[in-house]
């Protein structure tokens, strides 16, 4: 598998603002935000997407959510909100084929999303 753009910014490859890393996790500022807190909250292991994962993938992906959660409570946006998203494939807007969390904040989000 070829790294993906992710896999090249945990490698310090390709530059980015790194808010957060662990053994397992690392997050980062959103190159293009769609909303005043924007981050993108990642596995160090190049999964595709989320059909891709497996049972032994729980505790990782158990791991994304709670690192999303503290970094929300850091930054200040735990109390009044904030959106936790994982899109799947084309159909659901994904671009970059390694998974990711994006965690938004700072301001209100509609429901139904767009
Ligand atoms: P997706 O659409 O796959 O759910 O989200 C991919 C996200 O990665 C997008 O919000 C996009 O702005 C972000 N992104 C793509 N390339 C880069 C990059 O090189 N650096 C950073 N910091 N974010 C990126």
């Amino acid at each position: 598998m070829t790294d993906s753009i992710f896999t090249k910014i945990n490698k310090r490859e390709i530059p980015s603002n790194i808010i957060y890393e662990d053994d397992l996790v690392f997050a980062f500022e959103d190159i293009n935000p769609v909303s005043p807190i924007h981050y993108l909250i990642v596995p160090k292991k190049q999964i595709p997407t989320m059909n891709d994962v497996q049972e032994d993938d729980k505790n990782l992906l158990g791991h994304i959510l709670i690192t999303a959660g503290k970094i929300a409570k850091e930054k200040g946006i735990a109390e009044d909100g904030y959106r936790l998203v994982i899109n799947c494939n084309k159909g659901a807007g994904q671009t970059v084929f390694h998974i990711h969390c994006h965690l938004l904040g700072g301001r209100l989000f509609n429901w139904p999303p767009g």
